[in-house]
């Protein structure tokens, strides 16, 4: 990473969750002088996602969009992040999922039919694999070429080589000390090219985006310790059983017998804060699936950035040309990040036009 010039730089980028990471990575890639504004807020979801990717979502097991593309690139990025901070990221995972009667285990069989779904729907396995420490399912269907990446692994590193690097600027970004004309931007004594916001849930408050269509969903979920259990794969029994290697927030408690439970969803909440509403519907939840003995160790929540259309958002300001943002990655961060992290640097370094489906200029 080269350090930042004392000169003006081309982008200032505001927010560093998994947007504003993979951002301003791909742009630094690409050699262009970029400055991070974020502070860590409530609500900031990076920080506590599983970092899962799965081929398939719902009740009617349908794939994920364009996950073809998105997922060679994604592991592409995640393993040129690895190499470049020396933390580990990607696993290879398969995910258990749980088939709860014959309508959702022919529809297994009827999709697992189709070549296109081939590679990715396995066996239904009618045996118990979690043998007395789950309840079991009607059946258990195994999905292959999943992956659970370590985002918040990702953030903070990140963050920290930005800090080395003179790039990072701890601060909450306010909107009446920025300016800008035809050609520049300025905030406080920092000038650029262009300013980012990759701000996540919080671009809601956002003066200049906040007419985007944003939907965004709340989501909790407990941290447990299942003592001796052994998961090393991902269950999905109700909710997802994931097997972590450390407390999300703070890399350095590694994590023994501890596993990421979750997570809800709500499009309704007063705050970004976990509620004990959803603790009792995630304890009860969990009681009913597993059998093992366990204790909660955290209850952790954040905000998602879903769209109405659960689409990306990229896109320069329609009337302001200073003012770009990338956001909406919604539930799905992890696959979409990389991708559209790279398109958008493209967009903003005018190599590229920016692709209809993700275009903030379809809600004109
Ligand atoms: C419980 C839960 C589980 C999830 N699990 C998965 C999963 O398994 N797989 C998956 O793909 N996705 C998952 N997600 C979704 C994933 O977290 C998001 O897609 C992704 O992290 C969004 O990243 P972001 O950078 O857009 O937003 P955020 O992570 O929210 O980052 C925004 C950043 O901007 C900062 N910021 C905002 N406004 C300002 C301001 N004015 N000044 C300074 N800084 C500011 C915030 O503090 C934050 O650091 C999950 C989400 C939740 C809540």
């Amino acid at each position: 990473l080269n350090t930042l010039p004392s000169e003006p730089c081309d982008f200032l980028i505001v927010g560093q969750g998994l947007a504003g990471t993979l951002l301003s990575y791909f742009l630094l890639k690409e050699k262009q002088n970029v400055m991070v504004v974020d502070k860590p807020m409530p609500g900031a979801c990076s920080l506590i996602a599983a970092g899962t990717i799965n081929p398939v979502t719902g009740r009617r097991i349908a794939k994920s969009w364009r996950h073809e593309e998105l997922f060679p690139f994604a592991r592409q990025t995640y393993r040129e992040l690895e190499a470049m901070l020396g933390a580990s990221l990607w696993q290879d995972r398969i995910i258990y999922r749980a088939l709860h009667n014959t309508f959702e285990e022919n529809e297994w069989e009827r999709r697992s039919a189709y070549p296109e779904y081939a590679e990715y729907l396995a066996e239904i396995d009618s045996t118990h694999p979690f043998e007395s420490l789950i309840n079991p399912p009607h059946a258990w269907g195994k999905l292959h070429r999943c992956a659970q990446v370590d985002i918040p692994l990702l953030v903070q590193r990140w963050r920290q080589e930005l800090i080395s690097h003179n790039r990072y600027l701890e601060a909450q970004f306010d909107y009446e000390q920025l300016s800008f004309n035809e050609t520049r931007a300025k905030y406080r004594d920092i000038i650029a090219d262009r300013v980012v916001f990759c701000e996540g849930a919080a671009a809601t408050m956002n003066p200049y985006f906040s007419h985007l269509p944003f939907k965004p969903t709340k989501g909790e979920l407990l941290l447990v310790r299942i003592p001796d259990a052994g998961f090393s794969q991902l269950i999905k029994h109700k909710l997802f059983i994931i097997p972590i290697r450390h407390h999300p927030l703070d890399p350095s408690i590694p994590a023994d017998d501890l596993y990421w439970v979750g997570s809800s969803s709500r499009w309704e909440y007063q705050n970004p804060y976990p509620s004990g509403e959803q603790r009792k519907l995630l304890l009860n939840q969990l009681r009913e699936v597993l059998q093992a003995p366990f204790e909660v160790v955290d209850h952790l929540a954040g905000i998602r950035p879903t769209v109405e259309d659960v689409r990306p958002l990229l896109g320069i300001h329609p009337e302001h040309q200073r003012l770009a943002v990338f956001n909406g990655l919604g539930t799905k961060g992890t696959s979409l990040g990389p991708y559209f992290a790279q398109q958008m640097a493209w967009v903003l370094m005018g190599l590229k036009q920016i692709e209809p489906d993700v275009d903030i200029g379809r809600f004109a």
